[in-house]
């Protein structure tokens, strides 16, 4: 494929899917989105990070080309364009890829290209793990009760864009229209947002939750909803999910129902439990009662808001990894954005991006590979030497920078 910026790694090969599998080479070639803002900082970091991590571990038999593709401040720089089709294309055709985070002006403006390249791509699950490294510094009393999973739908909801800006002629035509023929009473000066939930968006989101819970042996999949007040979009989910649950994994799962009138409230062996949290509940269960929690399958909205309120609890948003998978496509990236205040000032901490790739490592079965990152950014957090954010919250820490920070973590791959 011809492209016009990218330049494709001489000595790589693509990622291939062979039926349902991914038949990675051990040249793969990565798109990489460098990201706006801290994204400068943080990708160099990683890559950096990302390089030693799999030349120790493979000795050289495995190697990473990167390969880099444009979104952002860069594409525009390059296109004209905020998102290039070749971009698109690109990740597409390489099924792995990594991304830095991408700026979205508020209020108006272009609409998100995190949004955009999750809905083009399909990647309908965003997954989002947190849990508690130790020695790092939490408002909370246990952080280390926090180990959960959470899979956000990332296609539709509120973020599917379907927007009317208060006094535009759309506006005036659906608010006349909903009035007439809804016999609805919404006031003239209203902008309208619509948030379709599908059948098919929940079922596959909830598909990979409790997919992931049985691979992974985890205790509980927990469908978190507002649907005592959105009935038809987030009651809707919390009814798909469980009626997915029961009819795909029925030998594999017991539900809270039945957990109390078949088994007496004692879960049985090697099943997996479903259950459901209105969301307002849930946010206060995860602070009074986190480790009752794992796998928490979400709409999209409850779950951006819950990933941040659960990576504040163990640290902060400089800890929290994060990926977008579809079928095969997985685009790894961090839960927090371009965080401006800190760009190119090699001051942000990098772990966030860098356990993303963790997680694209894990994807691709180089797991060796992450395990030794893992263990390196627990030695070095337990050395002390840390970033400004996780530095506020530790006593006796050492500041160090982002590039610094990389060196440590490399100079402790065992
Ligand atoms: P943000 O970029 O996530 O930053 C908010 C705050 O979180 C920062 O000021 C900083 O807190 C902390 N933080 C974020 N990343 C950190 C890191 N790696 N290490 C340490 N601390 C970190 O949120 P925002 O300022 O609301 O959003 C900025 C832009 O990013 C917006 O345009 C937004 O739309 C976009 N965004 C993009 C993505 C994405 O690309 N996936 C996701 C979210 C937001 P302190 O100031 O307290 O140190």
């Amino acid at each position: 494929m011809a492209y016009k910026h990218i330049v494709v790694p001489e000595k790589g090969q693509p990622i291939k899917k062979k039926g349902k599998k991914l038949v990675i080479p051990n040249r793969p070639i990565i798109p990489v989105i460098e990201g706006d803002g801290i994204g400068r900082d943080i990708m160099k970091a990683t890559r950096r990070v990302v390089d030693a991590a799999v030349e120790k571990t493979f000795k050289g038999r495995k190697k990473i080309e990167w390969m880099d593709v444009y979104a952002g401040e860069k594409a525009f720089e390059l296109y004209k364009e905020w998102l290039p089709k070749e971009t698109c294309d690109a990740i597409a055709k390489h099924f792995v890829a990594l991304k830095g985070p991408l700026t979205t002006p508020v209020g108006g403006g272009f609409r998100s290209l995190n949004v955009s390249l999750r809905q083009i791509l399909n990647l309908y699950a965003c997954v989002r793990p947190v849990r508690y490294f130790k020695g790092v510094g939490s408002p909370v009393t246990h952080p280390e009760k926090m180990d959960v999973i959470i899979f956000r739908e990332n296609t539709e909801d509120v973020y599917a864009g379907i927007e009317w800006k208060k006094g535009s002629k759309d506006v005036k035509k659906v608010i006349t229209w909903l009035n007439k023929n809804m016999k609805l009473n919404i006031r003239k000066d209203s902008g309208i947002g619509v948030k379709p939930i599908s059948v098919t968006g929940t079922k596959q989101l909830v598909r990979k939750a409790i997919q992931h819970a049985i691979d992974n042996k985890l205790p509980s999949v927990t469908l978190v909803h507002k649907g005592n007040i959105m009935k038809f979009t987030e009651g809707a989910f919390r009814d798909w999910g469980y009626e997915l649950a029961k009819k795909e994994f029925r030998s594999k799962i017991v539900t809270e129902d039945e957990l109390w009138d078949k088994y007496k409230g004692k879960m049985p062996k090697g099943k997996v439990l479903i259950k459901d949290r209105i969301a307002d509940s849930m946010f206060q269960q995860i602070l009074t009662r986190t480790d009752e929690y794992s796998v928490l399958a979400t709409p999209n909205l409850n779950g951006d808001y819950l990933s941040d309120a659960c990576a504040a609890q163990v640290g902060g948003l400089g800890m929290a990894a994060g990926a977008n998978i579809g079928d095969y496509i997985g685009l790894f990236e961090a839960t927090h954005g371009t965080a401006p205040k800190y760009a190119d000032k090699d001051v942000i901490n990098p772990s966030s991006v860098i356990l993303s790739a963790v997680m694209m490592l894990n994807y691709m079965g180089w797991n060796k590979a992450g395990d030794m990152i893992v263990k390196a950014i627990e030695t070095t957090l337990n050395k002390k030497t840390v970033t400004y954010d996780l530095h506020r919250q530790m006593k006796g820490a050492k500041k160090v920078g982002t590039a610094a920070f990389a060196d440590h973590i490399i100079k402790n791959m065992r």
